[in-house]
């Protein structure tokens, strides 16, 4: 397992930079910028992202911070990931990520199962093996063609 820095951000402020990249917008096809992501690669570097939906695709604001991270650092290392939506009332809610982030982080890098770190509010943080403990498991089964 590769080594990871330590962070340089408290969750609580992880969170409100997550919350400072969210600016909702309606569009014809969708919705835009509801839900805002941080991620801090091993090196204690922030990236953030949004969630761009329209009719036909959704690319999540967590998906949108790592392609920003590779971008920028070509490191696909996540050590900390969080995501936020608000509501129109200004309140902030921590969404944990989605199957397809789960799955999408996994792929990045074989050690993100277990260098990951999920923050699912400010005072519960979990490895991104808690939320997809099977995520390479196959197993193959007896004939069942026969049955
Ligand atoms: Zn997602």
């Amino acid at each position: 397992m590769t080594s990871t820095s330590p962070h340089k951000h408290s969750t609580q402020q992880l969170i409100a930079i997550a919350a400072q990249m969210i600016a909702t917008k309606q569009t014809k096809s969708g919705v835009v910028a509801d839900v805002g992501a941080a991620v801090v690669s091993t090196d204690g570097d922030v990236y953030t992202g949004v969630c761009v939906g329209t009719d036909s695709n959704t690319i999540c604001a967590e998906r949108t911070a790592i392609a920003t991270m590779i971008g920028a650092s070509q490191s696909y290392l996540v050590h900390t990931v969080v995501a936020v939506w608000k509501n129109e009332d200004g309140a902030i809610y921590v969404i944990p990520p989605c199957g397809h982030c789960r799955q999408f982080i996994a792929d990045m890098h074989p050690d993100n199962i277990t260098v990951t770190q999920v923050i699912l509010s400010h005072d519960v943080v979990v490895p991104l093996s808690a939320l997809l403990p099977y995520y390479d498991w196959w197993a193959k089964q007896p004939d069942c063609t026969s049955v």
